[in-house]
């Protein structure tokens, strides 16, 4: 198998633009899928971002479009010739940078059109001509029927991450535009998984295709340094600004499994100070590309996203993840973590799990086959700093700096507990409830001992071919399993 780049015998100009990338060796699949594409095949792949699947078929595609290059002004002279469809905007605008910087020396054209943003600018673009088309399914055809641009000269489409877009409900709009294309081009689809539904679009719209799997992999980085704390839900914030300080954590992302938990967490932490910024799929266009850029310069810290909003982007070599929420799917935490630690430098996957989340960690410890311990930190708000004392409230005083009335509060309080000034409770014992002279009271069974309870005297009794022993099940509404919150995208 080939892998080296040299041995592809791609155009000089591309060639340089590869190596500029750093690029030296092929990733598998492009090992696997340029040559099977140089030669004109259909190709169905089973791989997924961070696999160099992009470069796997813009290369091919870039060099069978060489044929088309001119430096020609009219637009007549630069028609479409190759689609790339993707899921969303942010993808799509990943993909269509990556396809300008293998293009860059060539006379190639390409664009990209996506939804949430004004039409002008991408309609300008395209009345001008561009060979290489980047779009979401949705946007371009409202570019095809405002007549912005035509479809029959395509000789290659790319329907990637296809499992994403049929989730998404493209599935009319894909097939709305592959009718638009001409029936002899080239073909690619990729997808994570290859559903029965994914076969079913690869059977209707490629021939004779190549399979090319690349194994996924559920192996984490070694170079990951994973830990998961025990922490109560309304610890989490806190638990994660400590680690971020105490581990002198620069940049992060920081998962959470909603997109209301998504804005709400990210609001807080910007309001504790740390430079901040939310992604999730409630966000404007213009908003979700100002977030991903200021992070991607250093200007945010913690970057809070839901693993829809963050599957597929390309930002890599983050020093640590957080897992505020545990994802309801094993797999998501190996996509989450495998953003930090990449090529050997190392990394940070903290991941917190609230006492609801015992059996998800248990699923992500079967799916990579290791064994975590459960840690316990001690929160900075629970360490007594000295000349300190804590209220019970996890509200650390110094004293004599509180007023009047905190006093008389602090000491009612003491008083009731049989405490003097000064004694403290033992670390971790629970407060006390405010004392209430029913409680105080000692327990006096309130029925004679054979007494029924008026509750149960009041009850049906029980159908006699039942054994009395056994006791009629409560009916409970419906016993779903738990689906995954609505608005987890
Ligand atoms: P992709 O899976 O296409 O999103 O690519 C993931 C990242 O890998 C991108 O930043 C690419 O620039 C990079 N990449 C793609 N192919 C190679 C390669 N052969 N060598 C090094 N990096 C690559």
């Amino acid at each position: 198998m080939t892998q080296s780049f040299s041995e592809l015998q791609l155009s000089p100009n591309l060639a340089r633009a590869i190596a500029e990338m750093g690029y030296e060796s092929m990733t598998p699949i492009q090992a696997q899928a340029i040559p099977v594409v140089l030669q004109g095949r259909d190709v169905m792949g089973a791989a997924q971002t961070g696999t160099g699947k992009t470069a796997a078929f813009s290369l091919p595609l870039l060099q069978r479009m060489l044929k088309h290059e001119n430096v020609s002004t009219s637009p007549a002279r630069h028609p479409v010739r190759a689609l790339v469809l993707l899921p969303t905007r942010e993808l799509a605008d990943q993909v269509a940078d990556q396809i300008k910087q293998y293009a860059k020396y060539t006379q190639l054209r390409s664009a990209v059109v996506f939804g949430g943003m004004d039409m002008k600018p991408q309609t300008a673009e395209l009345k001008k001509g561009v060979e290489v088309l980047v779009a979401t399914p949705g946007r371009l055809l409202d570019h095809i029927e405002a007549k912005n641009c035509v479809l029959n000269q395509v000789e290659y489409v790319v329907l990637d991450e296809a499992d994403r877009m049929l989730d998404i409900g493209f599935l009319p709009d894909l097939q709305r535009i592959l009718s638009y294309l001409p029936k002899t081009r080239t073909t690619l689809l990729f997808s994570a998984t290859f559903s029965p539904e994914i076969k079913r679009l690869a059977s209707s719209y490629l021939q004779d295709p190549i399979t090319i799997e690349v194994a996924r992999s559920n192996a984490t980085a070694s170079t990951v340094e994973q830990h998961f704390y025990r922490v109560d839900d309304d610890d989490k914030r806190q638990t994660l600004k400590q680690i971020v300080k105490e581990r002198g954590v620069t940049q992060a992302f920081v998962f959470v499994n909603s997109k209301l938990g998504c804005a709400r967490l990210a609001r807080s932490l910007e309001r504790d100070g740390l430079k901040t910024t939310a992604l999730h799929g409630d966000k404007s266009q213009d908003e979700r590309l100002k977030a991903l850029d200021a992070f991607k310069k250093g200007e945010v810290d913690l970057l809070v996203c839901t693993d829809v909003a963050a599957r597929g982007l390309d930002i890599k070599d983050v020093p640590a993840v957080f897992n505020f929420d545990i994802p309801f799917n094993a797999e998501d935490y190996v996509h989450r973590i495998g953003r930090t630690g990449r090529a050997g430098a190392s990394g940070l996957a903290v991941s917190f799990v609230s006492g609801k989340d015992t059996r998800l960690m248990a699923d992500i410890e079967k799916l990579i086959g290791k064994k975590f311990e459960l840690e316990a930190l001690e929160l900075e708000a629970d360490k007594r700093p000295a000349g300190h004392f804590n209220d019970g409230q996890r509200a650390w005083r110094q004293q004599g700096g509180e007023d009047g009335e905190q006093r008389a509060i602090r000491e009612a309080r003491a008083s009731r507990e049989g405490r003097s000034r000064g004694e403290r409770r033992p670390y971790g014992a629970a407060a006390r409830v405010p004392a209430d002279p029913l409680f105080d009271k000692p327990y006096e069974p309130s029925l004679a001992p054979d007494e029924k309870p008026s509750w149960e005297s009041q009850a049906k009794p029980v159908p006699s071919r039942l054994s009395p022993n056994i006791k009629t099940r409560k009916k409970v509404p419906a016993l779903f399993k738990a689906p995954a919150p609505a608005d987890s995208v």
